[in-house]
């Protein structure tokens, strides 16, 4: 009778199959304990017990590893919960016994190699078919996952901070970035490999490796060649890559107008595609600059400036800076500290619309002179006397 001894996890950490994560947790911790190595130095029964309880808490300590457990019996990388599951459904929907996985009298040696030599006896009857197609699935999985002669695949996209100064954000100009990213490799010019096809050191050229399930072993296909037994030299300078990483400085023009926060696309200027496929992109995010004295807000700047009370009391023409050179700006009489004042396109020419421009907001700020002498300080009564509105008067009319 073929038989595939089954561990029982749950028995070796004395728990339940319903036990929780922290009881399990607990469970181990105190035979770990007790059957360690270093507190029974040259016992090999205790060696072999620690390595026992060892194997049961690293599957049934990981949540994934517990549910292939728990629905198949024994546990594989090989298998994910969801096609143990499956299985299990696969297996209870065919009248299985409880859903779970009884490998008794199972001739295994119909996976091609066969890790049960003379166990050939019939058995399993109708469960083989199902069985057998759920692990050609995941077989057929394995395959897909390591990198045989790919087709032509496009490289990635890069995406860097291009930080701009104030002045070459508005006006535009020419800006450079140092990035680093991936080109096909020089050596192999892409091909990841140098040299012709040669036998895998992985199977030795059979074509098969053993893989262990629980107790069970299967013969599957080769993951590293592919189940054909040769490979090809992997190229030493990008180690099958293909692409190798360079440090590249990267030139592109900075439209006058440009704003913070903007995505220049530089076509081509990605990661090297592999096997011939064409690069990605490359996408620079501006960060404008600041200016000691102007602030940009979009396409309109913004500024702040001193006028004394007397330019704001009788009104006054002011010379303010601007972004090309100074111009006039009129304060009305009565202008109170913190006013917006408006120079009418006198902002930032727009990137996308040529010779449309934003403002220059000017806010004033209103100076109250620290007067020294008492002459200036007999008019500034004098000048109370005349003008005896109390500015707080409505303030407290609100209340
Ligand atoms: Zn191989
Ligand atoms: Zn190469």
């Amino acid at each position: 009778m073929a038989t595939t001894t089954q561990k029982d996890y749950y028995g070796t950490l004395g728990v339940k199959k319903t036990a929780t994560a922290e009881e399990i947790r607990k469970a181990f911790r105190k035979l770990a304990r007790k059957y360690h190595p270093d507190v029974n130095p040259g016992d090999k029964k205790a060696e072999e017990k620690f390595k026992e309880i060892s194997e049961a808490n690293d599957i049934l300590s990981d949540e994934k590893k517990r549910k292939v457990y728990d629905q198949l019996g024994f546990y594989s990388d090989q298998i994910d919960p969801a096609q143990a599951e499956a299985y299990a459904r696969q297996q209870a929907a065919g009248g299985g016994r409880g859903g779970r996985v009884d490998f008794e009298g199972f001739d295994f040696s119909g996976f091609g190699g066969g890790g049960f030599p003379g166990q050939q006896e019939a058995g399993g009857g109708s469960a083989w078919g199902s069985f057998k197609d759920i692990f050609s699935g995941i077989f057929t999985g394995a395959q897909q996952q390591q990198r045989q002669p790919r087709g032509p695949q496009p490289g990635s996209d890069l995406e860097y901070q291009a930080t701009v100064d104030f002045w070459t954000a508005i006006r535009g100009g020419q800006m450079k970035i140092q990035i680093n990213r991936q080109e096909v490799c020089p050596t192999c010019h892409g091909q990841a490999h140098t040299g012709g096809p040669m036998q895998c050191p992985e199977c030795h050229g059979t074509g098969q490796v053993t893989q262990m399930g629980g107790r069970m072993k299967f013969n599957i296909p080769c993951p590293r060649c592919n189940g054909t037994g040769r490979v090809t030299h992997a190229c030493p300078t990008c180690h099958g890559e293909g692409t190798v990483t360079r440090a590249e400085t990267v030139e592109f023009r900075i439209k006058g107008g440009t704003r913070d926060g903007q995505r220049i696309r530089l076509q081509g200027k990605g990661n090297a595609g592999v096997n011939g496929g064409p690069a990605g992109d490359l996408f620079l995010i501006v960060r404008t600059g600041a200016h000691p004295v102007f602030t940009r807000q979009g396409d309109d700047i913004l500024l702040s400036i001193p006028v004394t009370v007397a330019e704001a009391a009788l009104g006054a023409k002011i010379e303010v800076p601007t972004i090309d050179g100074r111009a006039q700006l009129k304060i009305p009489p009565g202008t109170q500290s913190g006013q917006r004042l408006r120079l009418r396109e006198r902002g930032v020419e727009n990137a996308q619309h040529p010779g449309q421009r934003g403002d220059q907001i000017v806010t004033v700020n209103v100076v109250v002179p620290h007067l020294q002498d008492e002459r200036s300080r007999e008019i500034m009564r004098e000048l109370a006397k005349l003008n005896p509105d109390d500015p707080r008067k409505t303030l407290f009319e609100k209340l």
